[in-house]
């Protein structure tokens, strides 16, 4: 037993049943909902009141509740199942990876990111970005790939969105409790415990290294909330994407070349360093550092830092990508560069941002340059990214720009709905999940019959309303007020969700544009339609705030209410619930800005079909089948324009297409056989091609392998 796990005081725990506390301690269990059902069995309450934590539920679970399991039959069969496969996971000898790549041996990647998206009791992400390092690191443990992560722990998480009675979105920031984490400290080789120092104006600073298992995969995180930073160097890593800007170059210097130093007192020397946008981008400094210091030129140093490195943006807006004023990165690295063997101007020149959009340091101009294998997140956003970054290639067309596109996927098992998972475990074969990115695998869908898949999309949707009510009653319970409309949402009506960061350009607002048609379309007796919202704002985003409140607001004036439910606290519970739970998903980003988007992925997966403007992942997946197009492929001249256009367009196709196509096709039972057919086409059609398993396959052979063959010829 570890360190910290030994100073956790735990329910005593019956012998037979000890190894719970070790399923505690590897996220395998996140995505395995067998798994959280042997901890929910035994206190399903206690379970809701712990936030789905293992660690936490183990620590308060009554003695008596664990003796009682122990105790019954049908628990233990259950219990021994769910080990078993556990172990075949954790030991199995032949994986993708050993089949795909039998004669590769002895690499290692390593996956920078700043957030993690795992589960929702983990709360180390913020949004888009951290949900797809997450699934990204599931899918590199069922892969069995070579593969270690690397990113910070915020102890105090991030923010908690409250709305205020006027709807205004404030933050509630709970400290992590690390012994209600399935964290262990890291240790080096040798066994002494993993602190990195880097180097900031002034000072030292030392960050604390954590060690989390997720199934096969090493997730490494930093926390610098340790003894003997000063107070602000504690905070540090206390917040995501917290502070001001010095704050943040700070952050990312420990996530770069902490990351890196962390590595190698761990004992593990990648032979690819994957950068998840630019945050860790400073990790390049590092690997080039450690080659001048054992002698080699920076420029051969430079090659060679080249060859392994990979690069992944998300970002098609120049404002979103981090850049720094010069004179902050000078107080930051005036004595690095010389450890480089560069003059401050050669230093500046690497990451200098173009001049439209300078001057400054910016971290992706450094990761584009510094790594030969990059990427955009979709086919739209690598032609984007190609134009965006062209005048790094001064001597290349837009075409010809070395920036590739994967487009993002999601994992499969964490977000598919449970009873969707059984009925495809009867449909599609035994071992579907062997074949999850073969498109002829998911052909059998079809042979589902209609009524049985509309069973389960009624219950799936039913759940979504009892979570909504759930969460709502909270909500005014906590505000001491009684809801305007009570119950919340209707059973049986036509039902879109809409969940995403409130970053303006998401357009959260859109479907508001022409009140009376919308309040007209809404409520028309025969084909009422509701919509759920979810979201948080930046919590320095006040325009994201502002269409918030007016959503909230729009949601309890007469004509709406009741047709319009805002839902506090958009997370991975909330996106689960949602995603699988709703009957289309609504997605009007303000083309082209959308890098990729994945949670019409996930509802897609659960037979949910996207109603969507053809942005990010959307053109690639949409054959006229499996949902439905907002507004047009082109450019506008303004926003007003494109705007107002838009919304029309998302009237029309509620009016003319989906509304009918809901209500009206319906046979002697009831079942929307011709809706039904749009659910089969969208699992179809997505299932396989925008699923981690598909995304990791290409990154595998586009980027990794690639860096790793590049690598072995310095
Ligand atoms: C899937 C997911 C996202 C990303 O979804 P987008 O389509 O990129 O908006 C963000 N947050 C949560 C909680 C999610 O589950």
């Amino acid at each position: 037993m570890t360190r910290l796990e030994s100073e956790i005081i735990f329910t005593p725990i019956p012998e037979r049943i000890a190894r719970l506390r070790e399923l505690a301690y590897n996220l395998w269990w996140s995505w395995h909902p067998e798994a959280q059902e042997l901890y929910r069995q035994i206190d399903p309450s206690l379970w809701e009141l712990v936030y789905h934590n293992p660690v936490s539920f183990l620590r308060e679970v009554r003695e008596r509740s664990l003796d009682n399991a122990a105790a019954n039959p049908l628990y233990l069969q259950q219990f021994d199942a769910v080990m078993a496969k556990l172990d075949a996971y954790m030991n199995a000898k032949e994986t993708w990876y050993t089949r795909t790549y039998p004669d590769v041996k002895d690499e290692m990647i390593a996956y920078f990111s700043a957030e993690f998206g795992i589960h929702e009791s983990l709360p180390i992400y913020s949004g888009g970005l951290g949900i797809l390092s997450g699934d990204h690191v599931k899918e590199a443990s069922d892969m069995a790939l070579p593969f270690v992560a690397v990113g910070f722990v915020y102890p105090q998480g991030y923010f908690r969105q409250r709305l205020d009675q006027s709807g205004w979105q404030f933050a509630e920031y709970n400290k992590l409790d690390f012994a209600n984490v399935p964290a262990t400290p890291a240790r080096t080789p040798d066994g002494k415990e993993v602190v990195v120092e880097v180097e900031l104006p002034g000072r030292k600073i030392y960050a604390k290294v954590y060690r989390f298992q997720v199934g096969r995969v090493q997730l490494f995180l930093m926390d610098t909330d340790i003894h003997p930073n000063s107070q602000q160097d504690r905070e540090l890593s206390a917040r995501l994407y917290g502070g001001d800007q010095e704050m943040r170059v700070s952050q990312e210097i420990v996530l770069g070349i902490g990351g890196v130093r962390a590595l190698r007192q761990l004992g593990i020397n990648p032979t690819v360093f994957h950068m998840n946008e630019g945050h860790s981008a400073f990790l390049v400094l590092e690997l080039m550092r450690e080659l001048v210091m054992q002698g080699k030129p920076f420029a051969e140093a430079m090659r060679e830092v080249q060859a392994r490195c990979v690069f992944t943006t998300h970002t098609p807006v120049p404002a979103g990508n981090d850049a720094f004023p010069f004179p902050m990165i000078e107080k930051f690295f005036w004595q690095y560069w010389p450890q480089l063997g560069l003059s401050h101007d050669e230093f500046m020149a690497l990451a200098k941002q173009n001049q439209d959009w300078g001057p400054t340091f910016a971290m992706t101009a450094l990761a584009l340059k510094m790594a030969n294998h990059r990427n955009g997140v979709s086919e739209l956003h690598g032609h984007v990214a190609r134009g965006m970054w062209q005048w790094l290639f001064p001597s290349k067309s837009q075409d010809e720009v070395p920036i590739i596109s994967v487009t993002n996927g999601v994992h499969t098992a964490s977000w598919l709905a449970p009873e969707l998972r059984e009925l495809y475990n009867a449909y599609l074969g035994p071992d579907w999940e062997d074949r999850l990115d073969d498109s002829q695998t998911w052909q059998k869908i079809h042979a589902i019959p209609d009524a049985v898949l509309w069973e389960v999309r009624r219950k799936l949707k039913s759940q979504m309303i009892a979570f909504a009510r759930e969460r709502t009653r909270q909500r005014f319970v906590q505000l001491g007020q009684t809801p305007m409309v009570w119950p919340v949402l209707e059973e049986d009506i036509l039902t879109l969700g809409f969940a995403r960061r409130f970053a303006t350009y998401k357009r959260a607002t859109l479907i508001f544009k022409d009140m009376e048609r919308l309040k007209a379309i809404l409520n028309r007796p025969d084909r009422k339609i509701q919509i759920v919202f979810a979201g948080k704002a930046h919590p320095r985003d006040d325009p994201g705030k502002r269409f918030i409140q007016e959503v909230y607001q729009l949601s309890m004036q007469s004509g709406l209410a009741g047709r319009i439910l805002f839902l506090e606290e958009y997370d991975i519970a909330v996106g689960r619930a949602l995603t699988r739970g709703v009957d289309v998903w609504l997605n009007n980003p303000r083309r082209p800005h959308e890098a990729s988007g994945t949670s019409g992925q996930k509802a897609s997966l659960n037979g949910v079909p996207n109603l969507s403007i053809l942005d990010g992942w959307w053109p690639e997946a949409y054959n006229g089948k499996n949902g439905w197009v907002i507004g047009e492929e082109r450019e506008y001249a303004n926003y007003d324009e494109q705007d107002w256009l838009d919304a029309q367009s998302l009237y029309t196709k509620l009016e003319n297409d989906l509304a009918p196509l809901f209500y009206e096709h319906r046979d002697a039972a009831g079942v929307p056989t011709r809706w039904i057919e749009a659910c089969k086409e969208s699992i179809v059609t997505v299932a396989p091609m925008f699923s981690t398993r598909r995304m990791l396959t290409d990154y595998m052979s586009d980027l990794y392998m690639p860096a790793a063959v590049e690598a072995a010829a310095h």
